[in-house]
This record gives C-alpha cells, sequence and structure tokens, in this order.
C-alpha cells in the first residue's frame, strides 16, 4: 500500500468522523431544547392543576363551613321548638288550672290555691272597671257641661252671639238676663240667633 493513500484515507475518515460527531453535537443540542420546553410546558401545567386543585379545596371549606352554620342554625331553631312546646305545655296547664278543668283530679290544697288566684284576678277586674267607669262617667260629664248652659247647666246651649258665633247660654237665661259681652272671648254682642 501507499504510503500517501493511506495517510489520505485516515485524514478522510477522521473528517467524516468529525462531521458525524457535530451532527450528533448539534442533535444533542436540539434535543436538550425540545427537552427543556417540554419541561417547561409540564412545570406551567403542574402550577395549574395545583391552582386549580387549591380553588377546589378552598370551595370545599366552605361547602364545609355553610354546612356547620346550617347544622348549628337547625339545632337552634331545634332548642327554640323545645322551648316553645314547654312554655305552651305549661300555659295550657294554667288555663285549665284556671277555667277549673279537670277539678275532680285536684286535691284540697289545689283547690284553695285556685279559689285564692281566682279571687284575685276578680279584684284586678273590678278594680280595672270601676276605674274605667270613672274616666267614662267625667267624659260624660265633659260632655254635657259642654252642651249645657253655662249659667243654669240644666238646659241645652241653643244661643249664637254674632258676630263670634260662641254658644254659652240657653233661651230662658239667655232671656232672662242678655250679655253685653261674650262670656268666652269677650267680644261686644251686636245679635244673637236661637239654634235649632
Ligand atoms: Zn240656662
Ligand atoms: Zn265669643
Amino acid at each position: 500500500m501507499d504510503k500517501n493513500t493511506d495517510s489520505n484515507a485516515t485524514h478522510n475518515l477522521f473528517k467524516h468522523q468529525r462531521a458525524m460527531l457535530h451532527d450528533v453535537m448539534q442533535m444533542n443540542i436540539t434535543l436538550e431544547k425540545i427537552y427543556v420546553d417540554r419541561e417547561d410546558e409540564q412545570l406551567k401545567n403542574i402550577a395549574q392543576l395545583k391552582e386549580m386543585r387549591d380553588r377546589e379545596d378552598e370551595q370545599l371549606k366552605k361547602i364545609a363551613q355553610l354546612s356547620e352554620m346550617k347544622a348549628k342554625q337547625k339545632d337552634f331553631y331545634l332548642s327554640e321548638i323545645n322551648s316553645l312546646t314547654i312554655h305552651n305545655k305549661l300555659l295550657k296547664s294554667k288555663l285549665d288550672f284556671i277555667y277549673g278543668e279537670n277539678l275532680e283530679k285536684k286535691d284540697i290544697n289545689e283547690t284553695i290555691n285556685l279559689e285564692k288566684e281566682l279571687k284575685s284576678i276578680l279584684e284586678k277586674v273590678s278594680h280595672y272597671k270601676d276605674t274605667k267607669t270613672k274616666e267614662l262617667q267625667s267624659k260624660v260629664n265633659q260632655l254635657e257641661d259642654s252642651l249645657n248652659c253655662i249659667i243654669c247647666s240644666d238646659q241645652e246651649k241653643r244661643i249664637a252671639f254674632l258676630p263670634c258665633r260662641h254658644k254659652t247660654h240657653c233661651i230662658s237665661c239667655f232671656d232672662k238676663q242678655p250679655p253685653e259681652t261674650c262670656p268666652l272671648c269677650r267680644g261686644k254682642i251686636e245679635n244673637s240667633m236661637v239654634l235649632y
């Protein structure tokens, strides 16, 4: 073999190997870039998934809080209903007692207590009735006074003075002694008229 030819062949082979090595390296760089990009994308996806899971966790927490609140409300209403039921039973037995229901089931002490309570209620009612009657009577008196003559307090006011139009006198008291000035406004009476 020729020594030159041999050296050339070696040189070519070497060159060829270097070119191949370069290609492989280039390919590696490209692949690495693709891998890095994919890794970035995957990291982004993982971050998004984590965010979604966090949101779901938060919603679940809110739902749990809501149901806890509802349970508490339910307990509250149930206890309200219970106390109202007890209250109703007490009122019912009190009413039964006052109305003398099931008297045959009461012993003598209970009957005496009932009598006492009814007497005290009757006293309260009587007192209230008396007070109210007095009030009404005094209102009736006031009304009658306002309708009756201020001189005799007996006959109805029937004379209107002019020009003030006030009424204070019945016909007979006015006829007996007609006033010159109105007793209410002190105005001069110029004329009078009889009201029917
Ligand atoms: Zn009169
Ligand atoms: Zn007058």
